[in-house]
């Protein structure tokens, strides 16, 4: 038997929790006999985790949900294996739930052909959809669904009391989670979610990847400060929502303005 490590009350963290780094981040939420699981990984990492919460004396038949945060396939790679095992209901927002259910290579992105990404995403049935204001419940604790967009349209948070179990919405060196086209990023919905995260009451933020950290009001707002700038930056490609170089060139065209005139090169 291990001794459970807990991050915060009634909250354990499988790597932390196994002193060993499988990959994402598994957060074990527990009251009483209960207990829920957000996120699981790779699908070859399932059985070591799921040795590791034997070990933590959490009896498999107590499990009352596992939580997809999104459809990433370091997040959910292991649901199917790990749902043939537990048999228990697996939980996702509605437009995660499409990724999970047809195992879709490319919304997940196991398949990045441009980088050799070719991973497997076995499809797994969601047998309950969360969105914003579902309460899902783990004994006596309440999870409060946070729908998160921005990284991805179906990212949901959990808020439990004071900790935000955050996803892939921000970490703590103050990066967010991917911004991919080909996933649905979507800039204008990331600055709603991080907005929202800094005006709440959220004391620690237990991302997907990296430490679980405490809010840093200071830093949160540089992040979206940052990230209001990628609206308008070709870098950002599809996710940009405009990019201000095309309208100055219109005007120098109508305007005929040359290299030569123009006030953008007075001295070549
Ligand atoms: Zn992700």
């Amino acid at each position: 038997m291990l001794a459970r490590k807990e991050l915060f009350p009634h909250v354990i963290e499988l790597n932390f929790q196994a002193g060993q780094f499988f990959g994402c981040n598994a957060y074990l939420v527990f009251d009483g006999a209960y207990w829920a699981l957000i996120d699981i990984g790779y699908e070859d990492t399932v059985e070591e985790m799921l040795e590791i919460i034997r070990q933590c004396d959490f009896p498999f038949a107590n499990c009352v949900a596992l939580i997809a945060t999104h459809g990433d396939v370091d997040h959910v790679q292991g649901m199917a294996r790990l749902k043939s095992v537990l048999k228990k209901p697996l939980l996702a927002h509605p437009l995660s739930a499409e990724i999970l259910q047809s195992g879709d290579p490319y919304a997940s992105l196991a398949q990045i052909p441009a980088k050799g990404v070719d991973l497997a995403m076995p499809a797994v049935e969601v047998d309950r959809t969360i969105d914003e204001g579902d309460v899902i419940e783990v004994g006596s604790l309440n999870l409060e669904v946070w729908h998160t967009p921005g990284h991805t349209p179906g990212s949901v948070s959990m808020k439990m009391n004071d900790i935000l179990f955050c996803g892939d919405l921000v970490y703590r060196d103050g990066c967010v989670g991917a911004i991919d086209a080909q996933h649905g990023s979507d800039i204008e919905a990331f600055l709603s979610s991080l907005t929202r995260v800094l005006e709440s009451d959220v004391t620690w933020l237990a991302p997907a990847h990296g430490p679980p950290f405490a809010k840093n009001d200071e830093q949160l707002r540089a992040t979206i400060a940052r990230v209001e700038g990628y609206r308008h930056l070709a870098d950002f490609g599809a996710c940009a929502v405009a990019w201000p170089l095309m309208d100055a060139w219109e005007r120098e065209i109508a305007d005929g303005i040359g290299p030569r005139s123009s006030p953008f090169n007075p001295e070549p």
